[in-house]
């Protein structure tokens, strides 16, 4: 395996997907229960001001492949930069308008509400595992806890079960597309005889954030897509 981050990176997803793996749907549908979260229809969680950018799982990324590929974008965190200064990412994201609201949001309403992607479906609930303030890793289950919504309002056992099974399903395919895409980088910076090295990860993203052009290698249906991206292609995410 080429570069011992690149191991690193896998052996931590492998051991957090057997953490995920051993979470009961009972277990987070009583915590969904007793938080008792009730959206209030705000709209922010579809900005960048609130949530990154909205990561798409290969399924979800296909949809709009097939619909319009301009509404696409390589997910603006790039994991990954070879000696060339290339960079990897693990997937696409959906663009945003230059106000940082997602293409889909119309007056704090989404407009495909019925079709909108798993990583929508799912939110805020979630079984990520995050630093705490002293960097040990735990298992978060609600995205933005205080800071949108109702709280300690009534959901019915059967709705909280549902929330956890779609959310445990959608968290272990993501975890599996970052595995394939860190194994498949894996063995193609081996074949290139490249690492990952941070020093020349970050002084590529601040030449491309000074406009430089830049290769991103984007992982999509069990390949690596090339597209040259510019720094303003990502107007609207909180960049300068
Ligand atoms: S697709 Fe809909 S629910 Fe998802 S971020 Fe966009 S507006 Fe929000």
């Amino acid at each position: 395996m080429s570069g011992s981050y690149i191991s690193r990176k896998l052996s931590g997803l492998i051991v957090e997907c057997d953490l995920l793996l051993q979470w009961k749907e009972k277990d987070l549908a009583d915590i969904i229960c007793d938080v008792g979260f009730s959206c209030m229809l705000c709209g922010r969680c579809c900005t960048t001001e609130f949530n990154g950018h909205v990561f798409l799982l290969d399924s979800d990324a296909k949809r709009i492949m097939d619909m319009d590929p301009s509404l696409l974008i390589p997910a603006p965190e790039f994991e990954l930069a070879d000696e060339m200064g290339n960079f990897y990412v693990s997937g696409y994201a959906l663009r945003v308008l230059e106000d940082g609201s997602c293409i889909f949001l119309s007056k704090n309403r989404c407009q495909i509400y019925n079709e909108r992607f798993a990583i929508c479906r799912i939110y805020p609930y979630m079984l990520h595992r995050e630093p705490d303030r002293r960097k040990n890793l735990e298992f978060r289950q609600i995205s933005g806890l205080n800071e949108h919504g109702e709280y300690n309002c009534p959901v019915s056992d059967n709705d909280a079960h549902v929330f956890a099974r779609e959310t445990i399903a959608y968290e272990h395919a993501w975890l599996m597309q970052m595995i394939d895409f860190y194994t498949a980088a894996g063995e193609l910076f081996e074949q290139k005889r490249t690492r990952h090295i941070r020093a020349v990860y970050d002084k590529k993203i601040q030449e491309f954030r000074k406009g430089t052009p830049v290769c991103v290698h984007v992982w999509y249906n069990g390949k690596f897509v090339p597209v040259t991206m510019r720094c303003e292609d990502y107007r609207g995410f909180g960049w300068p």
